[in-house]
């Protein structure tokens, strides 16, 4: 209590009192649609009341059919499914934690053909023209909403979250470009937001005083077309004068073009705009604030700052449940942080599997991978410290096996060492802070420094080869040129670039080499900026909320010059990035097209000389004029200890990139070494 005495402070509601500032965000984890979803759900939310979060948001269930995400999504509109909904909440309640539940309606982003809206208007992210709405259309959808928080509240949830932000139905009534309506649901700006204000008043009035209604409010749109400050200031007050008990806090629509949960961004890059809220002094009931808020300590500065009365976190909830009793408990090095990568929860929503997380694979999986007693205590040798042989050592010594962990370099990460030094993806250090806890705390034996052949693991009763990759070589005229580095030249041993690169492959690790190149020094820092990003990615910092005439939140990009020129080449004559994460790819593309990075597809490499890189692209041969030529060409597992092992009869595991170095990353690496450690 000592430690966060913002964070761990009560929140008296009037009718009720919240334990702490923790408000655990709204997410669609996959699990909502799954057949037998309900035990599953039960079993994800009670682990984050059991850790001690001090209000839940459970992911956006819709109140009609029109409103569903996609097809079959969750929705909740009879008694029947409102049963159902009581695994949850009597989960839930049984760990003395409170749940509300989201009412989203997806508008004109829902991915099937019955899609509502306001007017017509299509969506750049959405292949659907959306119905536009009539008037008993309008007046039906409040009472869906109504009926869907009446359900709610039958169903045992203490509260009910009304999604209207990022850029969905709500939303879209609010701003000019989505609403063209004549009726008094369209036109001047009170009419526009008679909707939500409709659906806040009925729902108070419907469920009684004493049940939670949130409202998510979109206080920055950052689309073009966007509302003012002041109309964000306007449509709180009246949220607030409808009845609800706290308002949220919406950054950007999804189709905006500004990062806002990325790891790139920096932590509680966003609060400065809940705090405007708050310091224009005309909003009473608590303001919830959000984005990027990760670690105990940037959550306790947000509160004590002033910016809001909670704080909401989501994905650093996927990656720690006992967040909050480990922040309580003056144990927050003991958290296994988010790193706002996006793999395994956003992406993996968005290609329609179960959302996970790539520090926790346990996350969403709670009654599928359980970590169990052995029936007999085994000597295991782990070799290789990287992301595959930290989880699985780590995992096998917590299940009680006897582990020794062989690490040829001196630090415990692999490749996370390189990761970490990309700018914007600093956050891969706290990952090998927690591993690093982890490994005391399980009693691993570390032996660093120690690279290991197969005579070395004799006396194991297994084997765990997690020995990652090596990076391909490539083989044309001029190869073995002074020119040529590899990107572990840059990355680990410091290697001095000249100002014009050419990057031979355009993979994950091609694009962040490109970054690395383009970065000015100030952002080398373990924390950027947050004034920098801002001004990076166009958002109006300065002015907004200060000034009352820009729309949307947004003003003109000032693109920092790391000072060099970089090609970034592929054979491929597809688009750059396309294997690149599904929901930050398009950041890497733009960022790096915002720093002048010219990409080049459909390349042959004819040779390197003093004259630079020479290739040919559609028939026609070209020089470019580089000092240094940087290969990123991929990887190959290094796998060789498997076969000596094996030939002398020994049982061995061969996990992550030592066992398939094609389509590797820190997700599988770290799952697989779970996995494999639970089987022991
Ligand atoms: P590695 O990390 O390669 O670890 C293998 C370890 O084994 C090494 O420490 C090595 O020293 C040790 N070793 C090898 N042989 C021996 C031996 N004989 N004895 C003892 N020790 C030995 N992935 C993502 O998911 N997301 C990202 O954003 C991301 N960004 C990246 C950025 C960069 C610049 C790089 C280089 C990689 C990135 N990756 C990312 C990839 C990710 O780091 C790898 O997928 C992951 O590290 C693979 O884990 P691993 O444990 O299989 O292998
Ligand atoms: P990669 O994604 O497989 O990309 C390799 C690149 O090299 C490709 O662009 C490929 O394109 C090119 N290439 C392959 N063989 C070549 C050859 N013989 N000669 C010249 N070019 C060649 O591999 P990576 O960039 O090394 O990344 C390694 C792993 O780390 C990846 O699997 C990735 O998942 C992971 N990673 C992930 C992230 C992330 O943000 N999620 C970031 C970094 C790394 P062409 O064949 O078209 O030339
Ligand atoms: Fe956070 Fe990445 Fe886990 Fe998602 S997958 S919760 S972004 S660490």
């Amino acid at each position: 209590m000592a430690t966060y005495p913002h964070l761990l402070a009560p929140l008296d509601l009037g009718f009720t009192t919240l334990p702490n500032r923790v408000l655990m965000g709204s997410m669609h984890v996959g699990l909502e649609e799954e057949r037998g979803k309900f035990p599953k759900l039960a079993a994800y939310f009670a682990a984050r009341a059991r850790g001690g979060v001090g209000l839940i948001v459970t992911g956006g269930v819709s109140p009609n059919r029109a409103g569903q995400l996609k097809p079959f999504a969750a929705t909740l509109s009879t008694s029947r499914e409102a049963a159902r909904h009581k695994n949850v909440t009597d989960a839930v309640h049984a760990e003395g934690g409170r749940i509300a539940l989201q009412i989203l309606h997806a508008g004109r982003y829902a991915y099937h053909p019955f899609s509502v809206a306001p007017t017509r208007v299509k969506s750049p992210i959405t292949p659907f023209s959306p119905w536009g709405l009539t008037g008993r259309g309008v007046s039906g959808t409040i009472d869906d909403f109504v009926r869907c928080a009446v359900l709610a509240r039958e169903a045992g949830y203490d509260g009910v979250e009304v999604m209207g932000s990022e850029g969905y139905l709500i939303n879209e009534f609010i701003v000019n470009h989505t609403n063209k309506r004549t009726d008094e649901w369209g036109g001047a700006y009170e009419n526009r937001i008679r909707f939500p204000v409709e659906i806040v008043r009925r729902i108070r009035e419907a469920v009684g005083k004493d049940f939670i209604v949130i409202y998510r409010l979109s206080m920055l749109d950052l689309v073009p077309t966007g509302s003012t400050w002041d109309e964000v200031v306007q449509l709180a007050q009246a949220i607030q004068a409808a009845g609800a008990t706290m308002l949220n806090t919406g950054i950007g629509w999804h189709e905006a073009r500004v990062p806002t949960i990325a790891t790139l961004v920096p932590r509680a890059a966003f609060t400065w705009v809940t705090r405007r809220l708050k310091e224009s002094g005309k909003i009473t009931i608590p303001l919830v604030t959000s984005n990027r808020i990760n670690t105990p300590e940037v959550a306790e500065e947000v509160l004590a700052g002033g910016a809001a009365d909670m704080v909401s976190m989501a994905r650093p909830l996927l990656a720690d449940p006992d967040f909050v009793n480990k922040a309580r408990a003056g144990r927050s090095a003991d958290i296994n942080t988010c790193i706002a990568c996006n793999q395994a929860c956003l992406d993996h929503v968005f290609q329609n599997k179960r959302a996970s997380c790539l520090v926790n694979p346990q996350a969403c999986f709670e009654t599928e991978l359980v970590y169990t007693a052995p029936p007999r205590r085994l000597k295991v040798a782990v070799v290789g410290a990287g992301p595959a042989g930290l989880s699985c050592a780590t995992v096998a010594a917590e299940r009680g096996h006897a582990v020794t962990l062989f690490e040829a370099d001196t630090a415990i990460g692999g490749q996370f060492n390189m990761a970490r030094k990309i700018p914007g993806k600093e956050e891969f250090s706290e990952t090998l802070r927690y591993f690093t806890g982890r490994l005391a705390q399980t009693g691993v034996e570390q032996r660093l420094g120690a690279r290991v052949g197969a005579a070395d693991l004799s006396g194991y009763d297994a084997v765990v080869l997690a020995t990652g990759v090596n990076p391909r070589r490539v083989s044309f005229p001029g190869s073995d040129h002074p020119k040529v580095l590899s990107y572990v030249d840059v990355l680990s041993r410091g290697a001095s670039v000249g100002a014009r690169v050419a990057i031979i492959g355009a993979g994950g690790i091609g694009f962040d080499v490109a970054e690395f190149l383009t970065e000015p020094a100030q952002r080398g820092e373990a924390h950027p900026d947050v004034a920098a990003f801002l001004a990076e990615w166009g958002v109006d910092y300065a002015g907004w909320g200060r000034a009352s005439t820009g729309r949307g939140g947004l003003a003109p990009a000032a693109v920092p010059n790391g000072g060099r020129q970089i090609y970034l080449l592929q054979r491929s004559p597809r688009k750059h990035g396309e294997k690149l994460g599904k929901t930050t790819g398009w950041i890497h593309r733009a960022s790096l097209k915002q720093r002048g990075v010219e990409m080049i597809g459909g390349v042959t490499y004819d040779r390197v000389d003093d004259a630079g890189l020479h290739i040919t692209v559609n028939g026609e041969r070209s020089v470019l004029e580089v000092d240094h030529v940087v290969i990123c060409a991929g990887q190959v597992s290094n796998d060789a200890l498997a076969a000596p092992l094996r030939a002398a009869g020994r049982t061995v595991h061969v996990i992550g990139g030592a066992e398939e170095a094609g389509e590797l990353d820190a997700k599988r690496a770290i799952a697989q070494g779970a996995r494999v450690a639970a089987g022991l």
